[in-house]
């Protein structure tokens, strides 16, 4: 066949898609999607969802008979400001998200407050701009965030609702959210200059409690003065009043949670009991978001990643579809970006393929306590905008000796 044929036959013959996934049990809850599905992906954007795309139509297909295939993870709380800070506890505390997101299946995380109006163009610059992962930003409501002297997060007169106001508008295409963290006074102050500046900027606010003090109780936190839509993140803390004496779960929590108040894991190095945990999933009381609070010291204790963290919920009885409903659409819905966490035709192609192994596994608390499970997930794939950036055994690849490629 004449050179200018092939050519001619060939572009005629241009597939639709630039990927196909095929035969995994796509997981998507958006779209109430549970069940056996192809995924086909073209310019970085999910093309179509169905129970049988053919090979032909697509550049490439993987094979992920066996897998689950899930939107990418949306982490909702990590600390990825990290830099070349000196000593100030943002730089050494903080990782850098690209090399601990796309390895257990996370795309987009939100940073919890490591910034603050004063450096969040640093932070903008040198992170969010420059990963491959997905970087949204809650405003510390202290203006310099968590760095500098140990002592930044106590001075109330660097939380300034009106300036952190109008950086979070500036930047709206990234800031989802106002953080408050760490304060120990006896005040509401913290608490109440963060939602003054999430009204003026209308966005969420999400509180860590930090020192629990009996001048401002927890219950008043989310009964009062946090708004629906609002998020307490360290659900699972030790310090928060979750049961009485005979075990059972505090009423007022369902009341917080009728009222809009979301719960999220926040996982981190020393927010998580399962004393805490074990019961409330029991007794009715999931978190509506999975988060990690991914910092170096949570990383290499017992939080791990995002898929250890899922893990633990599904060894507490939580079932898979409502794992990933958790660490996907509902954190989406809570930061206001409906257009993250589904795998709708149009939206990106954000994507982790999943492993769940069975084995005999052992799962850490932030008191060094351990829960023994069964059933533990592994990130098998991951695509960011349609690009596979974590592949851990290769199903991207051609065998090295294959030679009908080159
Ligand atoms: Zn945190």
């Amino acid at each position: 066949m004449p050179v200018f044929f092939f050519l001619v036959s060939a572009a005629l013959a241009q597939p639709r898609y630039d990927l196909v996934l095929k035969h995994a049990h796509v997981i998507d809850p958006k779209n109430q999607i549970s069940a056996i599905r192809d995924v086909a992906i073209s310019q970085g954007k999910i093309a179509a969802v169905s129970e049988n795309i053919p090979t032909s139509e697509a550049r490439k297909s993987i094979d992920l008979s066996s897998l689950y295939l899930t939107p990418g993870l949306v982490d909702m709380h990590t600390h990825v400001f990290a830099g070349s800070m000196g000593r100030e506890y943002t730089g050494e505390s903080c990782v850098r998200p690209d090399g601990f997101t796309f390895r257990s299946g996370v795309t987009t995380v939100v940073d919890a407050g490591s910034s603050g109006w004063r450096n969040f163009g640093e932070f903008r610059d040198q992170i969010i701009n420059r990963s491959q992962t997905r970087v949204l930003a809650m405003l510390n409501i202290v203006g310099s965030g968590m760095g500098g002297r140990p002592d930044v997060e106590q001075n109330t007169r660097d939380m300034d609702p009106q300036r952190t106001a109008e950086v979070a508008k500036r930047h709206s295409d990234v800031v989802v959210g106002i953080k408050v963290a760490h304060y120990a006074g006896p005040e509401w102050i913290a608490v109440d200059r963060g939602v003054e500046a999430g009204n003026l900027a209308h966005i969420p606010v999400m509180v860590d409690f930090a020192t629990f003090r009996p001048e401002r109780p927890f219950q008043e936190l989310v009964l009062k003065h946090l708004r629906p839509g609002d998020i307490y993140t360290h659900t699972y803390l030790t310090a928060v009043p979750m049961l009485d004496e005979q075990g059972r779960l505090l009423p007022y929590l369902f009341e917080a949670r009728k009222r809009g108040i979301i719960f999220d894991v926040g996982h981190g190095g020393g927010s998580f009991s399962f004393k805490q945990a074990v019961p409330a999933m029991r007794q009715g009381f999931p978190p509506d978001s999975i988060s990690t609070d991914l910092h170096v010291e949570s990383m290499n204790a017992g939080m791990k990643d995002m898929l250890n963290v899922i893990s633990k919920f599904l060894n507490m009885g939580m079932s898979l579809d409502d794992a990933i409903a958790r660490s996907t659409w509902n954190p989406a819905q809570e930061i206001h970006h409906p257009e993250l966490g589904h795998l709708s035709v149009g939206s990106p192609a954000d994507i982790a393929v999943l492993r769940l192994v069975d084995g005999d596994f052992g799962f850490v608390d932030s008191a060094r306590r351990r829960m023994r499970g069964t059933r533990k997930l592994v990130a098998e794939m991951t695509l960011r905008n349609g690009r596979v950036v974590w592949d851990l055994n290769g199903m991207n690849s051609e065998d090295w000796n294959d030679t009908s490629h080159k």
